[in-house]
Formats: C-alpha cells, sequence, structure tokens
C-alpha cells in the first residue's frame, strides 16, 4: 500500500535547538525498501550533542513508493539527469518510479523551507538520499541520489552517513 509521508514534524521540537533534515531510516524508522532501517545510535547522539533536532524524512515514502517496495537505480549517470528530465529511475523489474522519486525530492525540499532548515544528513547509497555515492545502471557509482542532489540545488548542505552505528 501507497503511504504519502507527512511534511510536517509532529514532534516535540526546541526552539533553541537547529532543525536539521535526516533520512528516517537512519533514526530506526522501518521504511528501507526491503522494510527494514538503517539506526544510526552514533548519528542520534552527535546530533543531540550539537544541539540540533533531527527532522525524519524517507523521501521515497513521500514520493508515494510503499514500503516494502521493489529496489530502484537511476538509469544510467546520475541524479542530476533525473532532474533534468534526461533520465529515468527504475525498478529492478523495469518500471518507471522517476515521478515517485522526483516528487520525494520536492517533498524534503519543501520540508527544508517548512522547518529553515539548511543542513541535511542522509543515508548514503540510496538513490535517493545518498550524498557521495548513489545507485545508478544497476550498480554503486559516485554522485548523489535525487533527493541530495536537490536539496544541494537549492543551498541546503547535504552530509552523507554510512549508517548502522552502534
Ligand atoms: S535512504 Fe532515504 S529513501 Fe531510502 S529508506 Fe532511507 S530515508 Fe527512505
Amino acid at each position: 500500500m501507497s503511504v504519502r509521508a507527512p511534511l510536517l514534524y509532529d514532534g516535540v521540537m526546541d526552539a533553541k535547538a537547529e532543525p536539521v533534515l535526516v533520512s528516517a531510516c537512519l533514526l530506526g524508522r522501518e521504511c528501507r525498501y526491503d522494510g527494514r532501517h538503517n539506526r544510526d545510535s552514533a548519528l542520534e547522539r552527535d546530533l543531540a550533542a550539537r544541539g540540533m533536532t533531527a527532522i525524519p524524512f524517507c523521501p521515497e515514502e513521500h514520493g508515494g513508493l510503499g514500503t516494502p517496495r521493489p529496489a530502484a537505480w537511476i538509469e544510467t549517470s546520475g541524479a542530476a539527469a533525473v532532474l533534468d528530465g534526461r533520465e529515468r529511475v527504475l525498478t529492478d523489474a523495469g518500471a518507471d518510479v522517476t515521478k515517485q522519486f522526483v516528487d520525494g525530492a520536492n517533498g524534503a525540499l519543501e520540508a527544508c523551507k517548512l522547518h529553515g532548515i539548511r543542513r541535511a544528513f542522509l543515508k548514503e547509497r540510496s538513490p535517493s538520499c545518498g550524498v557521495c555515492n548513489t545507485h545508478a545502471g544497476g550498480k554503486l557509482v559516485a554522485g548523489p541520489g535525487v533527493t541530495a542532489e536537490l536539496l544541494a540545488r537549492n543551498g541546503v548542505r547535504v552530509e552523507g552517513v554510512e549508517g548502522r552505528r552502534e
């Protein structure tokens, strides 16, 4: 079933804390394509120590893809080509999920604007959230995912996190 993730954070926010966008799977939400999470306790401790409030967001769920969902990757070269309308995002069965990925990226940007977020911590290697590495052409390549590319284009500082640290 497709569940569109909400834009607005419904948790408690400290008015003095800096809000930062964080890939929801890094915070323990089971929103990965395979229904698992990438909880990174070291990241949570680090953000708290730096006085940041983590706003969880999963672009692929927001874009309307359900969980679990088929694995997907950028067609050939990278996220810039997807955002510029020159490439698609395809599932491993060949279904076109470009619109859902772009909608999810736009949702992440909208959430940043709504919350005044200038910085995001995103899960590496995802075709949405990857910052230094993503999946294109069925393999791991250098370059960002669709959401990371759109946030960076709009002045949000993106940092990649591998995840799963104790
Ligand atoms: S990496 Fe991004 S798109 Fe993938 S499950 Fe995590 S938050 Fe969602």
